[in-house]
């Protein structure tokens, strides 16, 4: 950047601050900037337009154009070359306007007599809010110099817009984040919940744009910039707090980066304040992200999104403390979160939007062990909510209010009554045995993993906890727990269950259950690489200490543990010596040995189901895992919104996969259930009930609503349907199972 320009820059930003201070209404303000940008730049004509609502742009202010036009003349997104500027987030330069490709004339303004054009998209952090034009009539190409002069402006007026400063008398423009919107997503987790917006990372406010002295914005912004390399290095030598060491070590580039701290340098000698050098940076790399296909350059570009982050909270003196306060019914709303930090919230959430997130994750399996609210891919939630902001959260239709209307309101409190409703009959069969009128009896059992989840155990009617997930606790803590920790907590979950069976799963960490105190692994497809299982064997330290705390924990009790992720034969064997291992070594130690125990095997892979029989009959039991072994028959990622519902369970061909492992479970005599969330669908789980299953696992919610399913039908029945709509050729059973339903009573 020539110096000439700096000066130039900086003296318009210094004119614009002065004019800003003056005060004034929102209107006279607009007025003032265009006047100034006019005179400064050397053109006839500076316009700004500004959203209105989400697809129109409005004519707020001009200098040059006819004043009667103000407020007046309206562009959609994408209409005319304003419009075009909006929606492609591109600078526009031309020295022929009216040539361009969808040139619109608008008689209103009296535009015809400019031949140039040059528009600048004014955005904040990826969220477009208007366009800053300038016209002349002589036909010239603004120079780069200008255009990033133009650039440096438009950042100042985004920054202005978000704060509320062109609001007031005479605007036309209402104050942001102060309407009702409504955003509609995909269901994570049924039910509806009023609460209040809490930001995972709350949004910062940059509340002075322009700085008044370069050099000493210089020193602020690389004392900052020192301040977030020290605190990258500290967190990958050893302290990660909960990071994963792969998004550090890219955080790590940025940090590093030349090029970065060159432009953000150039911005601020350009005059713009450190913040809003770094937002400027962070906004077009925003740009690029919504339009970055290839999945590498979106990965850094998100790493340079958080980064930026970082830095603002450095420089806004917010540090990485989230810094607000939790609201009462807090609904958490966030880009993406991890299991682990969705722990570390608690319970105390009441529900949970993310921007993008997705139905098969971990935090989502968490969402509704916890049985609250979730919807995923909620576009926009994240610029459009403010912390304390009233939300709807609807679970059923996966939609979000945020701050609605009475009416709005009024009609969800009506929809949340009728649940309440709802809950009341499962609750009158709370006692009653989830029984077909066939009279064969299904055993319902919740699936759990941290002790919160045990109380749910009388109320939702459960017989027994039919998969504990024990890398819960690992997740929640950021360092390994100590034996006698499991021991102690694992004893506890026993003695919540009085007597009832508990299957503890012995530890299924990686895929997207990562441990930020284990070494990272950098795997191309995790969820196909080194987890559960394969790791438990190769690194048995963690297992042996699991199985020990397991049968301390017993203290002579019956005692029930399945290995995650069986693939092979071979696997289980190697899993049941180490437990026979650890066996041996509490009987010679002196500490009592369960009174009776089962060991069993997780089929989550379609090689298991065909494994030889003899398998089938070592295993003191089997229970599948449908998350993974779906995922995996049909090779479609869990977490993968794309594909992962383009799949029926009730498709024929897992019903036939399923039906193979009833089969060979049966002929061995070996117990079987099912554990996957599909057990917890009520249509779902009437299904495999009547293709043999007789323990199903699922989060107690849904105990209720398969319970109350169960109660009203003949499962020779549902057989027969099954039966028919497979011999009558149906892809899936799915159509012709609702279609029987919906003849039955009750
Ligand atoms: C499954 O895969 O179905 C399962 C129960 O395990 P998780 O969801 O924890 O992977
Ligand atoms: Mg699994």
């Amino acid at each position: 950047m020539p110096d000439r320009t700096e000066t130039e820059s900086r003296k318009l930003l210094g004119r614009l601050r002065a004019a800003l201070a003056e005060g004034g209404a929102g209107q006279a303000r607009l007025d003032r900037i265009v006047g100034i940008i006019a005179t400064s730049m050397q053109t006839e004509v500076c316009s700004i337009y500004l959203f209105r609502d989400k697809d129109t742009l409005e004519l707020c202010a001009t200098e040059g154009l006819q004043p009667e036009a103000v407020h007046q003349t309206r562009l959609r997104l994408g209409e005319g070359l304003v419009g075009r500027v909006a929606r492609t987030g591109q600078v526009m330069n031309s020295a022929n306007a009216p040539s361009e490709r969808g040139f619109r004339y608008m008689p209103e303004t009296g535009e015809e007599r400019y031949s140039s054009f040059c528009g600048i998209p004014i955005q904040r952090l990826g969220e477009s809010m208007g366009v800053l034009v300038v016209q002349s009539k002589a036909a010239r190409v603004f120079t780069a110099d200008e255009v990033y002069a133009l650039e440096v402006v438009a950042m100042v007026l985004a920054e202005m817009t978000e704060l509320g400063a062109f609001v007031g008398d005479g605007a036309a423009l209402s104050a942001r984040h102060t309407s009702a919107v409504m955003i509609r997503g995909t269901v994570g987790q049924e039910g509806a919940v009023e609460g209040n917006v809490y930001l995972h990372e709350p949004r910062v406010v940059v509340t002075n744009p322009i700085s008044d002295d370069p050099e000493a914005e210089l020193e602020r912004l690389r004392k900052a910039v020192d301040t977030l390399r020290i605190s990258v290095d500290e967190m990958l030598n050893g302290n990660m707090a909960g990071e994963q060491a792969q998004v550090l070590e890219a955080y790590r580039m940025f940090a590093n980066s030349r090029s970065w701290m060159r432009r953000m340098e150039a911005d601020v000698e350009s005059g713009l304040s450190a913040e809003a050098a770094v937002e400027k940076e962070q906004s077009l790399a925003r740009s690029r992200l919504s339009k970055a296909t290839d999945p590498y350059l979106r990965d850094r570009l998100h790493d340079l999104d958080d980064i930026s982050n970082r830095l603002l909270r450095i420089l806004t003196g917010q540090g990485t403390d989230t810094g607000a306060e939790m609201p009462d019914n807090p609904i958490l709303v966030a880009r993406n979160i991890g299991p682990g930090e969705l722990l570390e919230y608690g319970k105390k959430l009441k529900g949970v939007v993310l921007e993008e997130g997705s139905v098969g994750s971990h935090a989502a399996i968490v969402a509704r062990a916890w049985a609250i609210p979730l919807v995923v891919h909620a576009k926009s939630i994240l610029t459009e909510a403010l912390n304390g902001d009233t939300i709807l959260v609807d679970g059923e239709q996966g939609i979000v209010h945020l701050r609605p209307e009475d009416s709005v309101k009024s009609a969800f409190r009506d929809k949340i009554a009728m649940q309440a409703r709802a809950m009341e009959r499962y609750a009158s069969i709370r006692d009653l045995p989830a029984e077909g009128k066939c009279g064969t009896h299904i055993s319902l059992q919740m699936n759990a993993g941290l002790i919160a989840d045990l109380p749910s155990l009388e109320p939702s009617g459960a017989e027994g906890v039919g998969l504990f997930r024990t890398e819960l606790q690992f997740l929640v803590r950021n360092k390994m727990p100590r034996r006698s920790e499991l021991s102690a907590l694992y004893s506890r979950v026993m003695d919540s269950a009085k007597g009832r069976r508990v299957a503890f799963r012995t530890l299924d960490i990686g895929s997207d259950k990562v441990l930020s105190y284990m070494a990272p692994n950098d795997e191309p497809n995790p969820a196909l690489g080194w987890r559960a299982i394969r790791v438990g064997l190769d690194k048995p330290g963690v297992l042996r200490m699991q199985l020990q705390a397991l049968i301390r924990a017993a203290a002579g009790r019956p005692l029930t543990v399945m290995f995650p992720f069986i693939a092979e034969p071979r696997e289980f064997r190697a899993a049941r010596a180490e437990w026979d291992k650890a066996l041996e070594r509490e009987r010679i130690l002196g500490h009592p040995l369960p009174e009776r125990y089962e060991v069993g095997a997780m089929l989550e892979t379609p090689s298991l189901a065909f494994a030889p029989e003899s398998f089938f009959a070592e295993a003191d039991f089997i229970s599948v895992g449908g998350n993974d072994l779906k995922q995996f028959f049909f090779a479609a990622d869990r977490e993968n919104e794309r594909v992962r519902r383009r799949y029926d369970t009730l498709d024929v061909s897992f019903l036939g996969l399923l039906e193979q492992i009833l089969a060979k479970c049966d002929a061995a005599g070996t117990p079987l259930s099912f554990c996957g969330e599909d057990a917890g669908r009520p249509v779902e789980a009437l299904a495999f009930a009547a293709l043999g299953f007789r323990t199903l696992s699922m989060r107690p919610a849904s105990i209720g609503p398969v319970k109350h399913l169960f109660r009203r039908v003949d499962l020779t029945e549902v057989r027969a349907v099954i039966d028919a709509a497979r011999a009558d050729g149906h892809q899936s059973v799915r159509r012709p199972l609702m279609d029987w339903l919906a003849t039955q009573k009750g």
